[in-house]
Formats: C-alpha cells, sequence, structure tokens
C-alpha cells in the first residue's frame, strides 16, 4: 500500500496493511535542513523542501504542511501585529480586541491575498506537487475558539465566556468564516486532511459545558464545509478531552487527534468504531526527552490499545517540541513499520 491509502483505509475504519504513522511534525523539520525559521516564514519553497524532507528522511505516512504558527499569521491576517524572532517562531505583540468598539477592526482575511497566508498556499502547492501521489497531506487551521482567544488575550477571553457572551459569539463569528476560509483555501492547493485544532476547547481549560456553547458549535461549521468541500476533516483538541470524546466524535470529524494524557483503549471502546483515531505519544516526557526504547513501548502501547480492526493511525499526541530527537522520530516510525502489521 502506498502512504496515503494506508491512511485513507484508517479514516475508512478498515485495516490497511499496516498501521498508518503520521507524527505531528512541522516547524522541527527545519532543523533537518539547517533553515531558520524566518527564512522559512518568508520562503515558501524553503518551507516546503524541509516538510518533504521529513517526509522522505523519516518515512513516515503523512505530512503536516504548515507550522503551528500558521494560528499566529491566521491572526495576522485578520489583523494583528507580531513580533518576530530570528529562530523561533512568532508571537501575537498585542491582541487586537481590547473592548466592544474594537470588533470592527477584525476582517475575514481572503487567504489567496491577505498577509503572509499565500505563503502557506504556496507551499501546501509545491509538497503536492512533488508528494501528493504518495503521501497523505494534512494542514492545520486554528479552531474558532483557539483563534478568538488570539485575537482577543486568551486570558480575557475565558473571563468574557462568563459575562459578555454576545461579545463572544461576535468574535467567534468572525474567528469561524476565517478558518473556514483558509480551510478551503488549502483544501484547493492541495491538503487532504484538515485538522482543526482548538486548544482552548480542551477539558484541561474549560467546562464541557461551554464547550458545548462555545466551542461545539462553530467545530461542526467548519468540520462540515471541510466535507462539503471534498477534504477529510480532522479535529485536535490538546490536553484532557476524556469528558468531552462523545461530544467530538459527533462533531462531523472523520479523524480524532488525542493528546497524551487521554486513555486511547477506553477511547477506542466507546467512540473507536465510529471514528478514527490518532495519537498520542507524549510529545514531551517521550518524544523529546525519552530513549528510542521508551519511544518503541510507548508506540507499541499504543498500537496494542487501538489499532484492532483498523481506524488507526500512530501519531504524537501534540506537535512534536523542536528538539525532538531524531533517533526518536524514527524510533516511532520503526515501531508501527515492525509491530504494527495487520493480518
Ligand atoms: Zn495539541
Amino acid at each position: 500500500m502506498k502512504p496515503y491509502e494506508r491512511v485513507l483505509a484508517a479514516i475508512n475504519l478498515e485495516e490497511p496493511d499496516k498501521v498508518p504513522v503520521v507524527p505531528q511534525i512541522t516547524y522541527t523539520t527545519a532543523r533537518l535542513l539547517g533553515i531558520k525559521f524566518s527564512e522559512a516564514m518568508r520562503n515558501a519553497k524553503a518551507l516546503a523542501n524541509a516538510l518533504i524532507a521529513g517526509y522522505t528522511g523519516f518515512g513516515y505516512d503523512g505530512v503536516y504542511v504548515g507550522w503551528e504558527s500558521s494560528f499566529n499569521l491566521l491572526a495576522e491576517a485578520i489583523g494583528c501585529k507580531l513580533r518576530e524572532y530570528d529562530d523561533s517562531l512568532p508571537s501575537v505583540s498585542e491582541p487586537l480586541i481590547k473592548d466592544e468598539s474594537d470588533l470592527s477592526r477584525m476582517k475575514v482575511p481572503n487567504p489567496q491575498t491577505d498577509g503572509r497566508l499565500p505563503i502557506h498556499l504556496e507551499a501546501l502547492k509545491i509538497v503536492n506537487e512533488q508528494i501528493g501521489r504518495e503521501a497523505a497531506i494534512f494542514s492545520y487551521i486554528p479552531g474558532p475558539l483557539t483563534l478568538a482567544g488570539i485575537l482577543r488575550g486568551t486570558e480575557k477571553l475565558l473571563m468574557d465566556l462568563l459575562k459578555k457572551r454576545k461579545f463572544v459569539y461576535e468574535i467567534l463569528r468572525v474567528s469561524t468564516s476565517s478558518s473556514t476560509q483558509f480551510a478551503l483555501a488549502k483544501l484547493d492547493a492541495g491538503a487532504q486532511i484538515i485538522v482543526v485544532a482548538d486548544p482552548t476547547a480542551s477539558s484541561s481549560v474549560i467546562s464541557p459545558k461551554m464547550f458545548e456553547e462555545f466551542s461545539y458549535p462553530y467545530l461542526s461549521v467548519i468540520l462540515s464545509s471541510i466535507k462539503e468541500h471534498g477534504g477529510t476533516p480532522s479535529l485536535h483538541i490538546c490536553g484532557n478531552t476524556i469528558p468531552i470524546l462523545e461530544r467530538m466524535s459527533k462533531t462531523g470529524a472523520e479523524i480524532l487527534e488525542l493528546d497524551s494524557v487521554v486513555d486511547l483503549a477506553t477511547a477506542k471502546r466507546t467512540i473507536g468504531r465510529t471514528v478514527c483515531l490518532q495519537g498520542n505519544i507524549d510529545p514531551a516526557r517521550t518524544l523529546m526527552m525519552g530513549a528510542p526504547s521508551d519511544v518503541f513501548t510507548q508506540a507499541r502501547k499504543c498500537m496494542d490499545a487501538a489499532c484492532e480492526g483498523g481506524g488507526f493511525v500512530l501519531s504524537s499526541g501534540c506537535e512534536i517540541p523542536l528538539d525532538t530527537p531524531h533517533e526518536n522520530v524514527r524510533s516511532m516510525v520503526e515501531a508501527a513499520r515492525r509491530y504494527g502489521r495487520y493480518g
């Protein structure tokens, strides 16, 4: 089977030849080519080359195109100012929405022309042209609540959820449209799987009741637009999601990316027959700080818990940290190849 066929079989809740393995590795690949972030942020070809080098060097089944920074870059295209660094991700220098009077400062960007979004689309085109016939192509966009948190400042937004709900709905309206437009443009540029990442919607951050009001409806809108546009919708929420797993499986997502604190066996038992599960090796403690043998052991545990009957992609629980040793990524891929055979 080709790598993308392996991933597709898992999405269709079938058994591929082997468990597909797709680490959530984006900017860490820049280190492979010795490229600085500041260069990859400006130059679509440099970004694409780093991602392709990761794919060919490690031999996994899918590529995440676009850095985690695409969250901040979308905020920038909406109107936020970013602070930039030579060799780390840019951050938002100050929130765009300080009070109600700032709501009119937000505009839904055109991904083809605004800010640095065209660079991301160009990188997707290059990756798709070069490896799109064999690799599964994933790309992240920010979930509406998370993007709203970047625009408003996350701590302030969390207070607003309690006291200023109409104000929050207004920000969510623009962030939902902005993320949707970016998602559809990424599909047109060659992404196959759009991963809507909404870390602020985690049960580690807000209650399940707040998730129901401020995240679920907006996620459902984006995920169904992705599906209608011919893409595969995936949902990534960091940290503890055990209280909302059932609801996450009803959003329309066809893949759920689960973080390392979620027990995969429980997830498999409760929702694993209706949605493909992806995860969940601990990115910091195991992948960044552990030995290759620790990675191999945890990869086996993940596969034991969730690969039976298909519908599983072996992955990290979240984005792979920058200084993760390369041999640990290799060990993860090797575990899937050696231990993850079906049939
Ligand atoms: Zn995460």
